[in-house]
């Protein structure tokens, strides 16, 4: 019943999101159940906030990221109901509804601060403790007037600010920034991308002009050289270096005869600083 939207909003034969057709039991009361925050980089960026209650996901789709510095309220919309497995979920969304990327930010258990979770959305005001890899400690997330309800239009109710309480975890960092990448695979949406297939997006790509549009073409450009550098075969297999310092590593390979790489391959790799 609660998934009603998220189906009719998506095609299952060609989407890799899951159809949430597993029944599922939460636990209920001042217990944890699972949280996540997913990275989805569609038609806009934004951050997907979604908490587990009575067998859906809970979710919020948070334009600019949750942030750990309590001065700041994040507007977070509320939006349908997400499947539990949809938590998990990481890849490319190649065509249709939320059509991008997905990339698994955080994700961890959340416990109400309340006893009653229905009756503290029904008030608007739910206050919580995350315990995710970059998101923890005390949270709330309050129902505010919705943008645009100054003109004269009913506020819809859609409208929710995520903040962060003051404890040991709060500080003056932007934990979007600070932590950019997933939990699940340790990438960007670049990589994210490449370990999917990228020839898909050459044909069918999800956003046309505009911003969004330059951005995922930038994405598909280095997705597609990433996918090229990893299939040449004289690279190692196996562990690749992280981070911004693997760019480095290409540097004065200029020659591709066969005894060009040798030095490399004897073992000069200089340990990074
Ligand atoms: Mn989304």
């Amino acid at each position: 019943m609660a998934l009603e939207k998220y189906r009719q909003k998506r095609d299952f034969t060609k989407s890799p999101e899951p159809a949430g057709d597993k029944p599922r039991k939460s636990p209920a009361g001042r217990k944890p159940r699972f949280f996540c925050v997913q990275k989805h980089l569609a038609s806009h960026l934004h951050y997907d906030f979604r908490l587990e209650h009575n067998g859906v996901l809970l979710s919020w789709a948070v334009p600019k990221g949750p942030a750990i510095d309590p001065t700041i309220k994040r507007l977070a919309m509320h939006v349908e109901d997400h499947p539990v497995e949809y938590g998990e979920f990481e890849g490319v969304i190649p065509s249709g509804y939320g059509a991008g990327i997905v990339m698994l930010w955080d994700r961890g258990t959340w416990t109400p601060e309340v006893d009653d979770v229905d009756a503290a959305l029904a008030k608007g005001d739910l206050k919580m403790t995350l315990d995710g890899y970059k998101l923890k400690g005390s949270w709330v997330l309050v129902r505010t007037r919705g943008w645009g309800s100054r003109e004269g239009k009913a506020d819809d109710g859609r409208s929710w600010l995520l903040i962060k309480h003051k404890d040991d975890w709060a500080g003056p960092i932007d934990i979007a920034e600070f932590a950019p990448l997933s939990v699940k695979s340790g990438g960007d949406f670049a990589e994210i991308l490449s370990a999917d297939n990228p020839d898909i997006w050459r044909s069918n790509r999800p956003a046309e002009g505009g911003e969004t549009g330059k951005m995922f073409e930038s994405i598909v450009k280095r997705a597609l050289s990433m996918k090229a550098a990893s299939s040449t075969p004289a690279k190692a297999k196996g562990q690749r270096p992280k981070g911004k310092g693997q760019r480095t590593k290409g540097k004065g390979q200029t020659s591709r005869k066969p005894g060009a790489g040798s030095r490399k391959a004897a073992g000069g790799r200089k340990p990074r600083a």
